[in-house]
């Protein structure tokens, strides 16, 4: 007999994507001829890039023959791409990152979770409320929770709300924590941190030697410039700071798959016997150890995000996905609603008229509009109330969506 991971047990049953999936169909079904778009997945529409496109085409033909053809790679990924990473997104913008701290990986999504295996049992983790799930659930796999209440909490974690009422931008934790989870520009609220709010980070991490796992997904979205992309253009950054990153929204990788994480090598944690351990080295035990590295033909499509024709085609599909933001806030502020992010993140958070709760304004929506987002709710206790809009549509599809919200929603 084989015993199971009884923390998967603890996780919610009704997780947030299958049951719109689930109100979605049943609405679908119900009403055959309506038209239903769908806002509520962060997932990009927009194809590849054409420099990128080009560049896995040289790729694959040079797989096709003996001379050229590539095996195994490094794990931690290819040279040329960890190079270009480290000057590009890091050294260019005073960053102190050197190319061997960048670990090339399939995803960001993967990475966050993955990270665990190098983090012992008995840490105080905090995160924001609301937030991407998946750094709750796999700290529920991973057993360092106790069993979730009603409102989706789960026993043992440090919930930070972030609301309107603290303008999105969480307190310090009234006690130490040993991890902190932060997202910027943050999915769902598209909150953005300034640089007050990271050098505020960065001296409790110092203060109480916590761990910043920072997850940077949406930096290519940043249109004000005081806003830093990285949490290393900050001082002492480097000393406490993990940061994910991924080509997924910035450069449309979502199906493609290629991501990195920087860890650099003066951020430590504490071992059993109280001696000091660098979370490189066991970084990169893991990733040796339990991935093979990225496509050869998909790291090639990465570094193209970088070159002289790449870069302003990248630049110009995220252009496109921000006018569209620019589109819905705009239609839903004239509408009288509250609107919040949206100007350095391609996720609109509104807050749901009349005080509904976030699944009775989702429900609303599809019935009176035919229209799907996505609850707050589903992103924590703290986004109850709140909804998310998500520009990454079409812009026939955006203009269709706000006619019915004006035409068709009655507020
Ligand atoms: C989409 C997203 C990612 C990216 O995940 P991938 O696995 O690289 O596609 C990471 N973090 C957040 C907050 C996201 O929304």
């Amino acid at each position: 007999m084989a015993y199971i991971n009884d923390n998967y047990l603890k996780l919610k049953a009704g997780y947030l994507f299958p049951e719109i999936g689930r109100r979605y169909r049943a609405f679908a079904a119900a009403n055959p001829s309506a038209k239903i778009i769908r806002c509520g997945i962060g997932d990009v529409t927009e194809p590849l890039a054409p420099a990128v496109i080009t560049a896995m085409q040289k790729a694959v033909g040079e797989m096709a023959s003996r001379e050229t053809f590539k095996g195994y790679g490094d794990e931690q990924g290819c040279d040329f791409l960890r190079e270009a990473i480290a000057k590009h997104d890091y050294q260019s913008r005073g960053c102190d990152i050197a190319a061997d701290e960048v670990f090339v990986s399939d995803g960001s999504k993967c990475d966050t979770g993955n990270i665990l295996d190098i983090l012992g049992h008995n840490n105080v983790i905090a995160m924001t409320d609301p937030v991407y799930p998946v750094y709750v659930d796999t700290n529920v796999m991973a057993g360092n929770t106790g069993a979730s209440n009603d409102k989706g909490e789960y026993a043992g974690l440090v919930y930070l709300p972030t609301t309107a009422e603290n303008n999105f931008t969480p307190e310090l934790p009234t006690r130490r924590v040993d991890v902190i989870y932060l997202c910027y520009p943050n999915n769902p609220t598209g909150a953005v941190a300034t640089r007050e709010t990271l050098a505020k980070w960065i001296a409790y991490a110092k203060a109480n030697d916590t761990l910043i796992l920072y997850d940077a997904a949406y930096y290519a979205y940043i249109t004000d410039p005081a806003i830093p992309h990285s949490i290393y253009e900050l001082p002492g950054g480097r000393d406490v700071a993990i940061e994910f990153r991924s080509y997924s929204k910035t450069a449309g990788f979502t199906g493609t798959r290629c991501a990195y994480t920087v860890v650099p090598k003066s951020v430590t944690g504490k071992a059993a016997d109280g001696s000091r351990v660098d979370f490189h080295r066991l970084w990169n035990r893991r990733h040796t150890t339990k991935f093979n590295g990225v496509a050869y033909i998909v790291q090639r499509g990465a570094e193209a995000t970088y070159s002289a024709e790449g870069k302003p085609q990248v630049k110009a599909t995220i252009d496109f996905y921000m006018q569209n933001a620019a589109i819905i806030r705009k239609t839903l502020a004239e509408l009288g609603l509250k609107v919040y992010g949206g100007v350095n993140a391609p996720y609109i958070w509104l807050k749901t008229p009349n005080n509904l709760k976030s699944w009775e304004f989702f429900d609303k929506l599809l019935s009176e509009a035919h229209v799907v987002g996505t609850p707050g709710s589903g992103f924590g206790a703290a986004g109850e109330g709140y909804f998310r809009i998500s520009a990454f549509n079409s812009r026939a599809n955006v203009e269709e969506a706000m006619n019915r919200f004006r035409t068709r929603l009655k507020i």
